[in-house]
């Protein structure tokens, strides 16, 4: 098979399976246990905190908070900061891009009584600066963007709008960092929490990680033992979260040589594809080169989809959280892409490990589902 849904779980790494079966047969221990291996367990959890900090390049005060995965750190950062914050503020902003975890979760706010606001975006995806600018004022409190975009692959300018919110101290900036982590560098020091998930990683699921600086102000919104510094109650999962460091060694490991091939690939596939007549390409130029995102006007992003996995090639729809509701998907429409486009899109989404001989047989693939549903292809739109 060809795997090219990179963006909704990516193969996990063998050694981060290792490592995750044998902390379970040797340390299996509940590291809130008081006894010796409970706190030598704990220990080595410590220790993966620390690490992930370092891969991370985090600077005091961030702390790392284990979760199980970035919609529960997404859930966490922004209900519990913008309860934490109500008093000095009731505004808060995002754009309409943003993933589910994010845009349902500002949505769940707003009917608790927040003045929720959308920032503009460009005509290329991007966050529209100048929006956010007007929208800023003494009364927000809470801001939050991804890095890289899950559907698209547009990178957002988190630099920029974290100086435009130094003005703003009482603003808490919560980013997104899941699509981008590894493969698009970022100083997430710029942000006050960050979220992952170690499946996007090659790592496990059901893991993931919050990094937030004002671990004493955040509300907590899951009440229990108080584990993680009372902000995700609940047994530790000390053997998936020391795989997720692991993950993330061999990621940063990496990083350079990734790169690289994600970026000679994905301009390999973005050219090819271009030739074809009807075929249009959605991803800006810019975005991050392991995502693309096309269209074949007139025809069901369903039916390729189909057409694709004959040939034991994988791809999908919008993106595999939003792709089964029937709802057109949030990130295209708000790029102000027709129905049309937007139903006939289908997202290529690579991993470095790709081989020339499967991108030879993907573009043999594509040739042939073209043929099929040239005709119904649409030029006029
Ligand atoms: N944010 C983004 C940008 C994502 O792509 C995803 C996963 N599709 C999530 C958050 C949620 O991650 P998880 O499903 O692992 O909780």
């Amino acid at each position: 098979m060809i795997y090219l849904d990179n963006a909704a779980t990516t193969k996990p790494n063998e050694d981060v399976i290792q490592t995750y079966t044998q902390m379970n047969q040797q340390y299996f221990f509940n590291p809130n246990s008081p006894h010796s291996a409970g706190i030598k367990i704990a220990h080595l959890l410590d220790k993966a905190r620390e690490n992930i900090k370092q891969y991370l390049n985090l600077k005091d005060p961030f702390n790392i908070i284990f979760t199980s995965g970035a919609t529960e750190s997404n859930n966490i950062a922004l209900q519990g900061m913008a309860k934490a914050k109500k008093r000095f503020g009731n505004t808060i902003l995002t754009t309409k891009m943003e993933h589910p975890s994010v845009l349902e979760t500002m949505r769940g706010l707003e009917d608790e009584g927040f003045n929720l606001k959308y920032i503009k975006t460009t005509n290329d995806g991007k966050l529209d600066i100048s929006s956010l600018q007007e929208l800023l004022n003494d009364d927000v409190v809470l801001v939050t963007c991804m890095h890289v975009n899950n559907v698209m692959g547009q990178i957002q300018p988190i630099e920029e709008i974290s100086r435009i919110l130094e003005e703003y101290p009482k603003v808490h900036f919560h980013v997104d960092g899941v699509q981008g982590f590894g493969k698009v560098p970022l100083d997430i020091n710029l942000a006050d929490s960050y979220s992952l998930s170690a499946h996007k990683f090659h790592g496990l699921k059901g893991s993931g990680i919050l990094a937030i600086k004002q671990i004493k102000s955040i509300k907590q919104i899951i009440f229990g033992g108080g584990q993680e510094q009372g902000l995700r109650s609940g047994t530790v999962n000390a053997p998936v979260n020391i795989a997720l460091a692991k993950a993330m060694r061999i990621m940063n490991d990496r990083m350079e040589g990734n790169a690289q091939a994600l970026s000679q690939r994905g301009k390999e596939i973005r050219a090819f594809v271009e030739q074809y007549k009807g075929v249009l390409i959605n991803s800006p130029i810019d975005a991050a080169p392991y995502i693309l995102n096309i269209s074949f006007p007139g025809v069901k992003g369903e039916v390729l989809v189909n057409a694709f996995s004959k040939f034991e090639i994988y791809l999908s729809t919008t993106s595999a959280c939003s792709s089964k509701k029937s709802s057109h998907n949030e990130t295209l429409k708000a790029m102000g892409l027709s129905n049309l486009v937007i139903e006939g899109s289908i997202r290529i989404s690579i991993a470095p490990d790709l081989t020339n001989e499967q991108i030879e047989r993907f573009k043999d693939a594509f040739d042939k589902v073209y043929k099929e549903v040239k005709e119904l292809i649409k030029y006029e739109l």
